[in-house]
């Protein structure tokens, strides 16, 4: 292959952009001389190495074209929402709720920054499971912000959007990818949906009530995930049904294989009966 958009390291090598920061995802020294790029690294700035674009484009530019066709190509392919999405296994998300990240593995480094040049800025986000990699459900990831720090790891903030279903599993370049479709709540709608409504009103007073009760959400939590979240207008609005539930259910005792149950529920009146049952039990115990 061609060099594609040439960088000089300040020790006067030259390589792709992209090949020098997946090196870099490694360690912080110059590929060939391995002198420490650590500052170079801790700038974030790679300058384009412009004389020897001008070469290039004056000698071959048919090959340069080319070059340039096939990043474009593996970009429309990167930018895929569905189809070989990148999938990052770590912790359970959830729809509407904020989920930091300490990014230092260098195949999720890689991961985030083609999110960043896709422009796309999100990715599936899976926890493990035992015998399959990770597990068949998951929640889409948002990149709000990165806070990249001097040795290349990174804070990634994210915040989750849609839930998705997995179909079929795959890998790229050392990081996982998935083929998945979005999950959507089933609507209801004339008799059906007053009964959901009441059930709604009824588990949001015992999630304030909850939320009240001193002992049983103490203030790290409330520092950390924030407070309750307020209740929506429309309750089928959003296709993985109000946030204030996600949000219950990511600071509630419950067991990561529990959470993805009632992650993976398509039924908003299933996902409040059990929620209704747990607040109650948790509110009954003994001081
Ligand atoms: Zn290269
Ligand atoms: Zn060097």
């Amino acid at each position: 292959r061609m060099f594609f958009e040439p960088v000089t390291t300040p020790c006067g090598h030259t390589f792709c952009k992209e090949c020098l920061e997946r090196c870099l995802d490694h360690r912080p020294n110059c590929p060939l001389c391995k002198q420490s790029l650590r500052e170079y690294l801790k700038a974030g700035k790679y300058s384009p190495t412009v004389l020897l674009q001008d070469i290039m484009l004056a000698t071959f530019p048919a090959q340069l074209a080319e070059r340039r066709e096939l990043h474009r190509a593996e970009m429309a392919e990167l930018s895929n929402l569905t189809r070989n999405i990148p999938i990052f296994v770590c912790t359970m998300s959830f729809p509407g709720i904020a989920c930091p990240l300490h990014v230092f593995e260098p195949r999720y480094r890689l991961m985030i920054r083609r999110c960043q040049e896709t422009g796309t800025r999100r990715f599936g986000m899976c926890i493990y499971e035992n015998g399959k990699s990770f597990a068949d459900y998951g929640c889409m990831l948002e990149i709000r912000q990165i806070e990249l720090l001097a040795d290349g790891r990174s804070l990634v903030d994210t915040i989750g959007r849609r839930r998705f279903r997995v179909l079929s599993r795959g890998h790229r370049d050392g990081y996982h990818t998935a083929d998945i479709e979005y999950l959507e709540d089933r609507k209801v709608a004339g008799e059906e949906l007053q009964e959901l409504q009441c059930l709604h009103e009824s588990t949001y007073r015992l999630a304030q009530r909850f939320c009240e009760h001193g002992d049983l959400t103490s203030r790290h939590i409330l520092m950390q995930h924030g407070p309750l979240p307020e209740k929506e207008e429309d309750i089928q609005a959003s296709a993985d049904g109000p946030t204030w539930c996600w949000w219950l259910i990511s600071i509630l005792p419950l067991d990561p294989s529990y959470q993805l149950n009632l992650f993976s529920c398509t039924s908003l009146r299933a996902r409040l009966t059990q929620l209704q049952r747990i607040l109650t039990a948790l509110l009954q115990q003994p001081p």
